[in-house]
């Protein structure tokens, strides 16, 4: 049986101090609440990072800062997000990637986001997948609709994603595919054969639902404040750890081990050091 790889999307681009004032903001909160998780057993860390206003950014230099600073704790795997924010151009978006990090999200295709939206054209979706594999980043599928599993065996076809495969289903965003066992079943049965999956409820409810619908169907686990700030219904989450805590004993009730940094490197294939 597969090990369980929990993820923890540590602070996300929307939520802030306000939502939540355990969040993590600068490269050292976020570091520490990166090793917190990592203790609590998270293997794999979704990062970005946020300016010195607390605002989401793409710079290179502010996500550098953040990777050295996690490095002196933990060897985790890191995925920067190349979504960004709303409002961010491909270019600006598609930075990270060029310090060549473990891993990175690559959104699959448009999508409302509230009343905002992000956009992801087949090219831009192409643009990010060569980049990634120039600098041998194993990129994170991330898929908040049907039709993006479909976009991706586009590029599959194309040659340009190449296995093993790794999704993300991002499931619950207001104005998207609301999380339901339902749902994350027809998700799953349209993956290409033999791919890994990891699924993101977001909102309290959905996130914790989707820890359920993820051990059922033999799928990895994300927590963390850029998905849900709750540990209960009005009670806010102490810190990201916390969250990380709950998937661990979950998963253990459903007979799972629990997957270390390495075991990740191994089963997705990353790059070595
Ligand atoms: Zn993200």
């Amino acid at each position: 049986m597969k090990k369980m790889i929990i993820t923890c999307a540590v602070s996300g681009a929307e939520t802030t101090k306000k939502h939540n004032p355990a969040l993590p903001v600068t490269p050292e909160e976020i570091a520490v609440s990166t090793y917190e998780a990592y203790l609590a057993g998270a293997s794999i860390v979704h990062l970005h990072v946020r300016d010195k206003n607390g605002n989401p950014t793409q710079d290179i230099e502010v996500f550098k800062k953040a990777i050295e600073l996690i490095r002196q704790k933990c060897d985790i795997v890191i995925e920067v997000t190349t979504g960004g924010a709303v409002g961010m151009t491909p270019e600006e978006r598609l930075q990270p990637v060029r310090l060549s990090p473990d891993m990175a999200s690559l959104d699959c295709g448009t999508v409302n986001f509230g009343d905002e939206y992000i956009v992801n054209t087949l090219p831009i979706m192409r643009e990010f997948a060569i980049e990634m594999e120039k600098y041998k980043v194993r990129p994170t599928l991330e898929c908040f609709d049907l039709s993006h599993i479909y976009a991706s065996h586009v590029l599959i076809k194309e040659g340009i994603l190449k296995p093993p495969f790794h999704y993300g289903f991002v499931l619950n965003v207001p104005g998207g595919v609301p999380y339901s066992s339902e749902n994350l079943n027809i998700f799953v049965s349209r993956l290409p054969l033999g791919s890994h999956f990891t699924v993101i409820g977001i909102g309290g409810r959905a996130s914790l639902m989707a820890h359920f619908g993820a051990i059922d169907l033999g799928g990895f686990l994300r927590v963390g404040f850029e998905d849900n700030i709750y540990y209960s219904k009005g009670v806010l989450a102490k810190n990201n750890a916390e969250l990380v805590e709950r998937a661990v004993r979950i998963s253990k009730e459903a007979g799972l081990e629990i997957a270390k940094p390495q075991d990740v490197r191994k089963l997705l294939k990353l790059k070595e050091g």
